[in-house]
């Protein structure tokens, strides 16, 4: 219900999507907000989806949607069962958004599939106060009072909203804990030198990783693996003690003794080459030094074995990242710490969080936005309603 702006002040900080979702929605309930960043507002989102912006995901179901998470996903139960992919495609269609779903992979994008386009359409939809300033420090009396390079600001509420990428000792020095942060949905380095298969890619291939199976598209690169495959296992095993292994599939159950047979006079680098890029087949023939040109009668049962557990088991060593995907962090604000049905920290009245600074992450696809539009429109929802509340029992 529309009503006159009520008099308590809220300061978000950080201008990234999940504290503008809640600009917007706090000065649509015409609250007093100002949102402050020391750099252009919403300008995360231009790089997002290759610059057309995936965001959201077409899952409907908000239980199977937090399955995306690998952190986060009981706790944004409650959070998206209030704003999930329903409300954010009606959302963005009330700015003037139209989105669609890309039918290979439900990625849900903007019709203009343009990032820069949702960021002006988002900042001409907003009412509240832009701020550019860098804070450097934030204290709590009865106010916040946010220390900037130039002005100090105080307000009733704060809302953080300062990504994963960004400075944790300012919340750290307000008293709440910080599971550390690492990166995920990143590239892997690998003990194993791929450099000569860089730009090679695999189609839905499987990989293992302790015992647990995933499927998806892989990439070499000059220093390891990367795609698809790899920023879902990078997600998974974040926080996994390097170096540690990936076994990758990479055919089919297959008699290769059949084919052998089938094809005497064919050369074993043709043979191997039928399931994978003739690349990877060089390569493996190489490991297990083996001559390339070697007919299919001159394979003898020990080099076809090794062949096989080289086809169906390809070992990947695991020893390091490298920042080539969506990067998100995998740790933050201690969800042990926040009431999820309003994102406020549970030892101090008024301090809210939203987005990647919260110890949530997912997977690629459209669910990190979400996760910022989401614990977005809940922050604003729980200052809404705590002053509403307040305003119908006047102190
Ligand atoms: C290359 C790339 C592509 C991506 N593509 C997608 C995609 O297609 N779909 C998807 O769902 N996710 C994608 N992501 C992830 C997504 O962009 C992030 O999860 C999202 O931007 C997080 O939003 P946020 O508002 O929480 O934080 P941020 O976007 O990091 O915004 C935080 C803001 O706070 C400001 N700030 C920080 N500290 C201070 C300070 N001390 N004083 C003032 N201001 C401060 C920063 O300047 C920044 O503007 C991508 C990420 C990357 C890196």
């Amino acid at each position: 219900m529309a009503q006159e702006s009520i008099s308590k002040t809220v300061g978000i900080l950080g201008g990234g999507p999940a504290g503008c979702m809640c600009a917007k929605i706090l000065s649509d309930n015409n609250i007093d907000v100002s949102l402050i960043d020391k750099s252009d507002f919403l300008r995360t989102i231009l790089q997002t989806g290759g610059g057309r912006c995936n965001l959201a995901h077409s899952e409907y179901d908000f239980k199977n949607l937090a399955k995306n998470y690998p952190r986060g996903e009981k706790f944004l139960y409650s959070v998206f069962s209030r704003f999930a992919t329903k409300e954010t495609v009606e959302f963005f269609k009330s700015i003037g958004i139209d989105t669609f779903t890309r039918e290979k992979d439900n990625r849900i994008f903007p019709v203009c599939e343009s990032s820069a386009q949702v960021q002006k359409s988002f900042l001409k939809s907003l009412k509240c106060k832009l701020i550019k300033d860098k804070i450097i420090q934030i204290t709590h009396d009865k106010k916040f009072v946010l220390k900037g390079e130039s002005g100090n600001y105080s307000f009733d509420y704060l809302v953080i909203a300062i990504g994963g990428h960004s400075d944790f000792n300012l919340i750290q020095n307000l008293g709440l804990n910080i599971e550390t942060p690492v990166q995920s949905l990143v590239g892997l380095i690998t003990k194993e030198d791929f450099s000569t298969l860089s730009g090679v890619s695999l189609k839905n291939i499987t990989a293992k990783v302790d015992k647990k199976v995933y499927t998806g598209d892989l990439l070499f690169t000059h220093k390891g693996v990367s795609g698809p495959l790899i920023y879902t296992i990078s997600s998974v095993y974040a926080r996994k003690t390097l170096p540690y292994n990936i076994s990758l599939k990479l055919m089919p159950e297959t008699d290769l003794q059949k084919i052998l047979n089938d094809n005497p006079h064919k050369e074993i680098k043709n043979i191997i080459s039928q399931f994978i890029p003739k690349s990877l087949a060089e390569y493996i023939l190489n490991e297990l030094k083996t001559d390339s040109m070697l007919k299919a009668h001159q394979i003898n049962s020990v080099i076809r074995d090794n062949i096989t557990e080289k086809l169906q088991n390809f070992k990947i060593t695991v020893n390091g990242k490298v920042a080539d995907g969506e990067v998100v962090t995998c740790g933050g604000v201690d969800l042990k710490e926040i009431n999820s049905k309003n994102m406020q920290s549970k030892q101090i009245n008024g301090l809210a969080f939203c987005g990647e600074v919260l110890d949530i992450d997912g997977f690629c696809g459209g669910f990190n936005l979400q996760n910022c539009w989401s614990t977005g429109y809940v922050a604003a929802m729980g200052i809404v309603e705590e002053l509403n509340h307040s305003s119908d029992f006047p102190a």
